[in-house]
């Protein structure tokens, strides 16, 4: 390892942010653990665009843990809704209960103490430690870990252990002495990442900035820039197709929520198929109502709903494409005359001006908005 860099590493970077550092976004600079905990549970997955338009709302809505923790889970995954990846909205939300019966409803500043809490990594615990309590706490996503194997020229996938391992040595063996210069460091360190030493495009290919580890980076020097960190070869997402139900009666449409542990865990969707392996396109398939209610709904009535109701029709076929998988929904449009009672809980008619204040998924909003069902305005919670 170059000692030059490891010593000098903290400083520069420092010194990098003063001039080309990001500014005015309204998470920084923030001592309050609860609000630097929100930001980077949100920044996770999402564009900090993204994030700049949602972030004030949420913190508007749930100023504190204690409010987090008090909130009902649907008003949390209502107001998560369109962020995707909703396990972090549970986890929020629970781990706002941990910190208010484990902690007294204080964040620990004991970066392994926080490590302990629900939906929070070793990384996010270094960066509320950091920057909350100025604690010498590294942190290491994955922008970090493609600063740091270019840096020291860290070969091996860094989803192996031995290669994660070695960039968290790196990452504590980097740390400014001073705890003060933590959140500036940290801060540093997530902006570098993110617009200089970028996954495609760093500055020191072809950029007229001058990287001020260039001279140092054995990536740069060994001409691997683009090569390190070496990734896995990704194999193809597989293809699945689902019936959905879009059932009507006169304003309002039948929603079940989802498991909790599912995709879209916790949010209210429309009731679903099994997902099946998706060989050809299911566009033209014809499905009877019996097959179609029994397909999709988990419960004693489908037989009787089949006979009342009124017209099917195969409205949409959509694609949503997730991280590992791709899901073709087939939605059916389905009338009934009236709203017949279900015992099971988790199944639900809402009127079309209520819905938003439910959570629901992303794509379900685009096609109701495409159907005309409902307006943009009428989804806000
Ligand atoms: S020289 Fe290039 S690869 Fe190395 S740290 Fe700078 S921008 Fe990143």
């Amino acid at each position: 390892m170059s000692k030059t860099l490891t010593n000098t590493f903290a400083t520069k970077l420092v010194a990098w942010h003063a001039v080309s550092g990001r500014s005015g976004l309204p998470w920084q600079g923030n001592r309050d653990a609860y609000a630097v905990w929100v930001s980077e549970i949100m920044l996770q997955q999402t564009q900090v665009a993204t994030v700049l338009e949602r972030y004030p709302r949420f913190m508007k809505r749930f100023p504190t843990v204690k409010k987090l923790a008090t909130a009902d889970i649907d008003e949390v995954l209502a107001e998560w809704a369109g962020l995707g990846y909703y396990s972090r909205a549970r986890n929020l939300h629970a781990c706002a209960k941990q910190v208010m019966t484990e902690f007294d409803g204080k964040f620990p500043r004991d970066p392994i103490l926080l490590e302990q809490l629900k939906g929070i990594g070793r990384s996010t615990a270094g960066a509320i430690a950091a920057f909350a309590f100025h604690e010498r706490a590294p942190i290491l996503d994955a922008n970090v870990k493609r600063i740091l194997a270019r840096l020291f020229g860290v070969e091996g996938a860094i989803q192996d252990k031995r290669v994660n391992d070695r960039l968290w040595d790196l990452a504590v063996d980097l740390l400014p002495t001073k705890p003060t210069d933590m959140p500036v460091y940290t801060q540093a360190l997530m902006d570098f990442g993110a617009t200089w030493c970028t996954s495609r495009k760093p500055v020191c290919l072809g950029s007229e900035k001058k990287c001020p580890f260039a001279k140092d980076c054995q990536a740069n020097l060994s001409d691997q820039v683009l090569s390190l960190p070496q990734k896995t070869k990704k194999t193809k997402s597989p293809e699945f197709n689902c019936n959905m139900l879009l059932m009507r009666s006169g304003n309002s449409i039948l929603l079940q929520k989802r498991p909790s542990k599912a995709i879209w865990g916790g949010l209210w969707s429309l009731p679903e198929g099994s997902w099946t392996p998706r060989v050809s396109s299911a566009k033209d398939v014809q499905i009877s109502p019996q097959e179609l209610f029994a397909a999709t709904l988990p419960e004693e009535k489908f037989a009787a709903l089949a006979k009342v109701c009124q017209s099917i029709k195969q409205a949409e076929e959509i694609k949503h494409v997730f991280t590992h998988r791709r899901l073709w929904m087939q939605i059916w449009q389905a009338n009934t005359p009236k709203e017949s009672a279900f015992s099971n809980p988790d199944l639900k008619w809402v009127p079309l001006t209520q819905l938003g204040r439910y959570g629901l998924p992303q794509p379900i909003k685009l096609l109701l908005q495409g159907l005309n069902l409902v307006r943009g305005d009428d989804l806000k919670n």
